[in-house]
């Protein structure tokens, strides 16, 4: 399916997190830096802590947030990895194990509280927030609450269309190759990250520009998802200071802003990788 390898391949250059790395990209390399206290210390870290005491008070978040914190029960989810020459997912499977055998690489390095495990996401239904018209996605426990108020805040400004919305999705579709696939998960296994409207909100590479203009990221390599252009789509472009971008910053950072020559327009995140 088309969209879903568009998504899959978006989380495949992303979020390079809390390590220094080097991963190099089919012919180019990215070099990113990013301790972890670095990327706590800023506003982040009061959107992480106000969504925390929400899925604290939310009865429909206590349970997954309890049963991971407890160390109990079991974790379940399908993933699969990216095949980068075949240019789809393959190996699809489903795990089955407990909490307490989560392995590091199972959790977010930036929000520990946030695994691979269907139990720790909950599903976000777009039409009761004033988004008629578009499939569930489910993000993790505690973002639940900031993430739907920045959906319902954007239901109500006419000057913004929401088209598309994906959220937690497990697959290794990012970091080195070995044998032909992707060998880390993506942030979006986590649920803490989001893609909007990708049909008009691209990820691009060689697109190290100091002005994102329409202009100038002409010239940058469209990799996945739609041409960015806020002149020719202002509704559904991500713009900095935009409507859509204002919401989604007040406790993520945009994929569009991030150093280097990735530009992931779509996507929303903790560390904007
Ligand atoms: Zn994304």
């Amino acid at each position: 399916m088309r969209a879903e390898r568009l998504v899959s391949v978006a989380c495949g250059f992303r979020h390079v997190v809390v390590l220094t790395a080097f991963v190099a990209l089919g012919g180019f390399a990215i070099a990113a830096f990013f301790p972890v206290g670095e990327a706590r210390a800023d506003g982040s870290v009061q959107g992480v802590a106000g969504a925390a005491s929400a899925a604290a008070t939310d009865p429909a978040v206590a349970r997954p947030a309890r049963q991971a914190s407890q160390g109990g029960g079991e974790c379940v989810y399908s993933t699969s990895v990216w095949h980068v020459a075949k240019r789809t997912v393959v190996d699809r499977r489903t795990v089955r194990k407990s909490y307490a055998a989560l392995t590091a690489e199972e959790r977010d390095p930036g929000e520990p509280r946030c695994s691979v495990c269907e139990s720790d996401q909950v599903r976000i239904d777009p039409a009761e927030l004033g988004l008629g018209g578009l499939p569930g996605f489910r993000v993790c426990h505690v973002f639940v609450e900031p993430v739907k108020a920045a959906l319902r805040a954007l239901a109500k400004d006419p000057s913004v269309r929401i088209d598309s919305i994906t959220g937690y999705r497990p697959g290794r579709t990012r970091g080195p190759i070995v044998d032909g696939v992707r060998t880390w998960f993506s942030n979006h296994s986590y649920g803490t990250a989001i893609d909007i409207n990708a049909s008009h909100n691209g990820l691009y590479t060689a697109c190290d520009v100091k002005h994102l203009t329409s202009g100038a990221v002409r010239k940058c390599r469209l990799q996945l998802g739609g041409r960015w252009d806020p002149e020719a789509n202002p509704r559904e472009t991500i713009v900095e200071g935009g409507a859509i971008h204002r919401e989604f910053t007040r406790f993520w950072r945009w994929g569009g802003a991030i150093p280097g020559g990735t530009k992931d327009m779509m996507h929303f995140s903790i560390t904007g990788y």
